[in-house]
């Protein structure tokens, strides 16, 4: 049975693909609430972030204050490599937990896992399968722009500090160019869903 990886760059189209599989049926494992979850005082990252970066990174209520942590981080690439490091395997071993607990509960469809980062991180291990999504600059910048009003420079910055598509091509099996319309998008997914479940099958 199939574990299917979701991953591309900024406004690439990742949630909007993870979305239609959704509907069409697949269990859906979001990286992004898998990250919040660790770090959570009975998640399993807590206690070595807080060891690794000081209490200093606490709310008053004893959680882990992002917008403290943050700042370190982002302005020192090796704490950021360091935070990564403690994180990034905690978030993997959850992951495969929650793909363990769906298939033991009879979850019997290709089970889909958004993230974003899953090169960055060296998730590959957990999926049979990793479906890039890719859309030009130019589309990024625009919709970005449009539905979050992000400048266009600020979208370039970020797609420059990102892994380069052409890095995340090389771990992918399936190419998702999504530089068309959102309906050309949802029948390019509901056509490679019908061939993951043939594979699944
Ligand atoms: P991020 O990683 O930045 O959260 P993402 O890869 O998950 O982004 P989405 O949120 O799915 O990308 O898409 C970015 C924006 O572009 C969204 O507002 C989405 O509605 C829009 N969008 C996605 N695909 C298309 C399309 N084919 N045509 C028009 N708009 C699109």
């Amino acid at each position: 049975m199939l574990t299917i990886g979701v991953t591309g760059g900024i406004g690439s189209g990742k949630s909007t693909v993870t979305k239609f599989l959704d509907e069409l049926g697949a269990p859906i494992i979001d990286a992004d609430k898998v990250g919040h979850g660790i770090y959570a005082p009975d998640g399993p990252a807590y206690g070595d972030v807080i060891a690794a970066f000081g209490p200093g990174i606490l709310a008053s209520d004893g959680t882990i204050d992002r917008k403290k942590l943050g700042p370190i981080v982002f302005a020192d690439a090796n704490a950021l490599k360091w935070l990564n490091s403690i994180v990034h395997p905690k978030m993997f071993a959850r992951m495969r937990e929650m793909i363990e607990q769906l298939r033991a509960g009879g979850e019997r469809n290709p089970i889909v896992v958004e993230a974003a980062i899953l090169i960055e991180a060296n998730w590959q291990a957990l999926f049979d399968e990793i479906w890039l999504v890719m859309a030009s600059k130019e589309r990024v910048v625009e919709r970005i722009a449009r539905d979050r009003g992000l400048k266009p420079e600020q979208t370039e910055a970020r797609i420059r500090a990102q892994l380069p598509d052409a890095e995340r091509k090389k771990h992918s099996s399936i190419v998702i160019s999504n530089n068309g319309t959102i309906d050309e998008l949802r029948e390019k997914i509901a056509h490679l869903w019908r061939a993951a479940l043939v594979r699944n099958s």
